[in-house]
């Protein structure tokens, strides 16, 4: 792709859209498509646009700030802020339709005030905690709770979730959490209280938990083409979105015995084509051991230390400078994801993509990447 930046990501919405479109498919259920924390570092906007067009219908988002992103976009649909709404904030998500977690007597007692003075319905999903330890009520008290809801005047109890928290591993805390939350959900129902929008799944349960569906799925990772597991590749029809690209700085050889970088941690062993590349741990690169890239669809290990700006790798043979880097993508037959970075750091996929910083530009394709 022809750009003018030293480094930059491509973002395929094409492949979002696909995904999503395979999500509401494959789960048979309509998807609500996570987009906090900026969709993984992936852009919020533009991934959430995606999403609606492959058939999301639902946004959710963490923080109320990540609502309001989307309305100034110009986004009409469905968003629940999943997380803490400060008093500050409930007024505007009031005026701007964003639907709200109500997770605690607090936040009801506070939800409702503002609602009522404004005269102006708010909309909430009740919260949960059926063994996430995190945000919410207890399942057994859902029907009075909700019952509370309905008497404070101003609350609309459009749904109920709650979170999984091991749902990416067989383990007991699965059945456990499947079990109190269809207690829950069947109180509310025998109340009359049930409300349309009840869901548990994220990306983990929406494959492995079919029970954990119900009305809505709540998925973050593969609508992006993120790994459920880093150990385990998605089904062939979802498509990573992000490619991390960089071109070549520099590419020269150095004698036998010339340090490379801060701390001169690696002494070249004969006379080594050694090229810069302009990624380095202030563009969200983790200054781990291991790191490697991909030239001319040849991977490169990195040597000595990474910069804040720069890098240095090992060439197998000369190239130009300006030549096409891939940090995270695919080249020839050769790919790097996410999840190798996140395995190589001990970490999370999405702590790695969270963390690519704002200078790399963003810069969205539709299906057109040369090297896919
Ligand atoms: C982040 C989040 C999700 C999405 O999780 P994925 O594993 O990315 O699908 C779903 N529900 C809640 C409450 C979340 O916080």
């Amino acid at each position: 792709m022809k750009t003018s930046h030293p480094t930059w990501l491509e973002i395929d919405l094409a492949a979002v859209a696909r995904n999503c479109a395979h999500i509401v498919r494959d789960t048979g259920t309509p998807l609500m498509a996570i987009v906090k924390g900026d969709a993984y570092g992936h852009g919020a906007v533009a991934v959430g646009q995606a999403a609606l067009e492959g058939g999301a219908a639902w946004l959710g988002v963490a923080r109320y700030g990540e609502a309001w992103t989307l309305r100034a976009a110009g986004i009409q649909a469905p968003v629940l802020v999943l997380g803490m709404v400060t008093p500050e904030e409930v007024d505007a998500a009031i005026a701007a339709a964003v639907t709200l977690t109500l997770h605690s007597p607090a936040t009801l007692e506070l939800f409702a005030a503002r609602a009522r003075a404004l005269q102006r319905p708010l909309r909430v999903h009740l919260k949960l905690d059926t063994g996430m330890g995190r945000l919410g009520v207890f399942a057994e008290d859902a029907v009075s709770f909700a019952q509370q809801a309905g008497r404070a005047g101003g609350l609309v109890l459009d749904g109920m979730f709650s979170h999984l928290a091991v749902a990416d591993e067989e383990h007991p805390l699965n059945d456990l959490q499947l079990k109190r939350f269809g207690r829950a959900v069947a109180a509310l129902e025998e109340a009359g209280l049930r409300p349309p929008w009840v869901h548990l799944a994220n990306s983990a349960a929406a494959y492995a938990l079919p029970a954990s569906r119900y009305d809505l799925t709540r998925v973050g990772n593969v609508v992006l083409g993120l790994r459920i597991r880093l150990d385990q590749s998605l089904p062939g029809h979802y498509a990573p979105a992000l490619a991390w690209k960089a071109r070549l700085a520099s590419c020269r050889c150095l004698p036998p015995g010339w340090g490379v970088g801060y701390g001169q941690t690696y002494l070249t062993r004969g006379e080594e084509l050694i090229g810069v590349i302009p990624v380095g741990y202030g563009d969200g690169l983790r200054r781990v051991p291991g790191n490697r890239v991909l030239i001319g669809g040849r991977s490169c290990p990195v040597v000595g230390r990474l910069c804040l700006d720069q890098l240095m790798v090992r060439l197998p043979c000369a190239f130009p400078e300006g030549e096409e880097v891939v940090i995270v993508g695919r080249q020839g037959g050769e790919e790097i994801g996410l999840h190798d970075l996140g395995s190589l750091a001990g970490t999370t996929q999405v702590d790695v993509s969270t963390h690519i910083h704002a200078r790399v530009p963003r810069l969205y394709i539709r299906g057109t990447r040369d090297d896919a």
